[in-house]
């Protein structure tokens, strides 16, 4: 079976009522790529701990009582600004699936990261923290987003070559591993200044299986973002 094409709008602390009904309005009324999936609601972050005295976290039980079935975990935002490490976003990433939500999980290098050469290894460190907490089979409920830190909100995308580089690298890391299963279906998605000018080159990408877009989702462009495979 092939991967489905995946695509998620991460609208970020961003958004009232009256302008999110508007961006939801757009999603129902426009004609979109069935073949593609396109996330319901999900959560921006979890905690690893299933309840007690958290004050301003949310539980994994909270979110499946809302019909919450999905999470982004690790977003570099919560790496880089709230100080989350690998292993606490590894932690959350198996309460998620266990408790029945399933996780996009955010991985990806800074600039100095990049230009030191140490991509592969970042995203790999990233990836062992996780791989260390799941089972092989828990991470059919995972999407990986690669999301490069210097493209995120800054207009500056990552090339196809350079996406589609470490998506590979990714992959190939899902069959060393975790399993030959895991490597061919999990499904990895590109994050970082996605837009409805530069989708359609990142989607003829072998390894690119989807997108989680930004900025771009809470624009009406995002339409033409989820329909970058038609
Ligand atoms: P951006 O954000 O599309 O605005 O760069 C992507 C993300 O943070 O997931």
């Amino acid at each position: 079976m092939p991967r489905q094409f995946f695509v998620g709008g991460n609208f970020k602390m961003n958004g009232v009522a009256k302008s999110i009904t508007d961006i939801v309005n757009n999603l129902n009324s426009a004609k979109l790529d069935s073949e593609t999936e396109v996330i319901g609601v999900a959560a921006q972050n979890v905690y690893d701990k299933p309840n007690g005295a958290f004050t301003g976290e949310i539980s994994v039980e909270q979110l499946r009582d809302t019909k919450i079935d999905w999470a982004v975990i690790g977003h570099s935002e919560r790496r880089v600004i709230l100080k989350e490490s690998d292993e606490f976003i590894a932690r959350k990433t198996k309460a998620a699936i266990e408790g029945g939500v399933s996780v996009i999980l955010c991985i990806g290098e800074t600039l100095e990261e990049r230009e030191a050469n140490k991509t592969i290894d970042v995203v790999t460190r990233q990836l062992n923290a996780a791989a260390k907490e799941l089972t092989a089979e828990q991470w059919d409920k995972v999407v990986i987003a690669y999301e490069p830190v210097w493209a995120i909100g800054t207009g500056k995308v990552a090339t196809t070559e350079q996406a589609q580089e470490v998506h590979a690298a990714i992959r190939k890391w899902l069959g060393d591993a975790i399993s030959p299963k895991a490597k061919e279906n999990v499904r990895i998605i590109y994050g970082g200044s996605v837009s409805e000018k530069n989708c359609r080159e990142l989607a003829t990408q072998p390894d690119v299986d989807g997108f989680l877009v930004g900025g771009a989702s809470l624009k009406p462009a995002f339409v033409d973002i989820i329909n970058a495979r038609i």
